[in-house]
């Protein structure tokens, strides 16, 4: 675990605004949000990112995904949301404990990535 923020906000030891646990992962409120909702879901184990996952990791990057839905609905997203993960220098991961965005609101979160100039 080590310096990792994410894991210390799994653990409790930072606060952060939780709205999601079960044995696999942890969802709560980004600090800095982007859109109306936008919620990061952790796994509650440390995995830097996707680079670094096994077929051994296939039920908790399951339950990830599946609990999404129910997370984006309870937050205002009932029409629509978009998940992002970031993995990496070249994906703009900054934090290094694998997450899902989870973006919406009532409005269209907008275009998928701009263009690179
Ligand atoms: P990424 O760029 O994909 O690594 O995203 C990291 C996200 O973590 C950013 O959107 C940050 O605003 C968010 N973040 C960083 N520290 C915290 C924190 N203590 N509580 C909640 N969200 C955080
Ligand atoms: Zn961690």
């Amino acid at each position: 675990m080590g310096d990792c923020i994410f894991c210390k906000i799994a653990v409790g030891e930072i606060p952060a605004k939780k709205c999601f646990e079960d044995d696999f992962v942890i969802a709560f409120h980004d600090i800095h949000p982007l859109r109306p909702t936008h919620v990061l879901v952790i796994p509650k184990r440390h995995i830097v990112s996707l680079t670094n996952v096994g077929l051994e990791d296939e039920p908790v990057l399951g339950r990830m995904l599946s609990i999404a839905q129910k997370i984006a609905v309870e937050h205002g997203s009932d029409d629509g949301f978009r998940c992002i993960i970031n993995t990496g220098r070249v994906g703009g991961q900054e934090v290094p404990h694998l997450h899902l965005h989870i973006l919406g609101g009532s409005e269209p979160v907008g275009p998928m990535v701009s263009k690179v100039k």
